[in-house]
């Protein structure tokens, strides 16, 4: 049995991103950048107005002040206005400045008499005009390789003219969830039999982080099936077991593989849920063999599948990590084990309460929590003490 931290270091070390590829600026949300980015266009590009008013020469321009109109200048088209002391343009948000021009008063500020204004305020230079480039200059980074590709990113890479941009690849996942007992949730079962849950609960995971889908089956505990199962399964960038890989008879996953001619890296975790975990590579495909149980297949999924299918979509060892807070626990927590605990609960102004059960097969606990709090071996929590979560939701 290895350590949590000596395994996730083993898989990520053993997964090589996919090569990148181009895609529009509508799929790339939630994706990871391929490349370093920098801006081509200083941003605002040209000084404008940030107000509808009148541009003027700052100098000239007390309270009391008449000043002539002498035309106008709307958004979109440079008029190639000049504006001198004692004149005034009319002005529109996100219009171009005047030649001349070094402040705008907003049209609240004055009162308006034929072609004339009265100013009501006093102006200074530099009133309401966005300077070019004072938000960003051409040539400062905009996007780093390997962060993720959020709404605001993509309005950033828009507003600097880009229709594409370049991102990892796209990981293709196959699931496989082995056990006799299962039926599909929708049909009747027999006692003895449970639904089979862990595959809508591995898909859902999946879509979070943006890796696709491309095949999921239900397999009986017989090595025939499996072995076809399989060879299906390992055509994929990456392939997650549920079930099967523990230590009874009907536990054929690592076996089967084996026979295949798979390479078993990792098998047995100090890791509370999902000690059985099994990471392996078949050809250039990484398989994940997930304890059946619910919460183990959940937390090893977050722990270990996860930060390697996101390594495979060029994300940044910075972006591996679930989101961490910090809460005061409610609670007296204890780990006596020698495994790290990952206790489940919730995360709630600021406090965090464990819910439900803490086996592994609880999955209304699981469902009703939004965080995993992980104890190492020996380690203890008081009530009021400041702990680290992760969040998941
Ligand atoms: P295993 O890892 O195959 O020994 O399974 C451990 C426990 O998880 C057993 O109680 C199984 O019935 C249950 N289990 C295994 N696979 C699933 C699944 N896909 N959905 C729900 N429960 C499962
Ligand atoms: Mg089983």
């Amino acid at each position: 049995m290895i350590s949590e931290e000596e395994a996730r270091t083993k898989i990520l070390e053993a997964i090589q991103p996919l090569p990148e590829r181009t895609v529009s600026l509508f799929r790339a949300l939630d994706c990871f950048s391929g490349q370093d980015l920098v801006a081509r266009l200083p941003m605002p590009g040209f000084d404008n107005s940030a107000m509808d008013g009148y541009a003027v020469v700052a100098s000239s321009c007390r309270r009391g002040e008449r000043l002539r109109v002498i035309g106008e200048q709307p958004a979109g088209v440079d008029r190639g206005i000049r504006v001198s002391p004692s004149e005034a343009a009319r002005i529109f948000t996100g219009a171009p400045m005047p030649v001349g021009a070094d402040a705008v008063v907003m049209q609240e500020d004055i009162s308006r008499d034929g072609d004339e204004i009265v100013l009501n305020v006093d102006v200074d230079a530099g009133d309401f005009v966005r300077r070019r480039g004072c938000d960003l200059s051409e040539g400062q980074k905009i996007l780093s390789k390997g962060e993720r590709v959020r709404a605001a990113t993509l309005a950033l890479l828009a507003s600097q003219g880009f229709s594409e941009v370049i991102i990892g690849g796209e990981v293709d996942v196959a699931i496989i969830s082995t056990g006799d007992e299962l039926v599909k949730p929708g049909t009747r079962i027999k006692q003895g039999q449970i639904y089979e849950s862990n595959s809508v609960l591995l898909q859902s995971l999946l879509q979070r982080c943006n890796a696709t889908v491309r095949s999921v089956e239900n397999c009986p505990d017989d090595q025939r099936s499996l072995t076809e199962a399989l060879k299906r399964g390992i055509r994929y960038h990456v392939l997650i077991i549920s079930g099967g890989v523990s230590v009874g008879e009907h536990d054929i996953v690592k076996s089967t593989l084996l026979s295949l001619g798979a390479k078993i890296d990792i098998w047995r975790v100090a890791i509370k849920p999902g000690k059985p975990f099994l990471f392996g590579q078949a050809g250039s495909c990484a398989v994940f063999g997930l304890p059946g149980n619910p919460v183990s297949t959940f937390v090893t999924f977050l722990q270990f599948v996860r930060p390697a299918a996101l390594k495979m979509m060029s994300a940044s060892d910075g972006e591996l990590a679930l989101t961490k807070v910090t809460a005061e626990s409610e609670i007296d927590l204890h780990n006596d084990g020698e495994r790290a605990h990952y206790v489940r609960g919730r995360f709630e102004n600021g406090k965090f309460l464990t819910v439900g059960r803490q086996e592994s097969h609880a999955i209304f606990g699981l469902s009703q929590s939004n965080a995993l709090l992980r104890l190492a071996p020996g380690e203890s929590v008081k009530k009021g003490a400041a702990v680290e979560l992760q969040l998941w939701d």
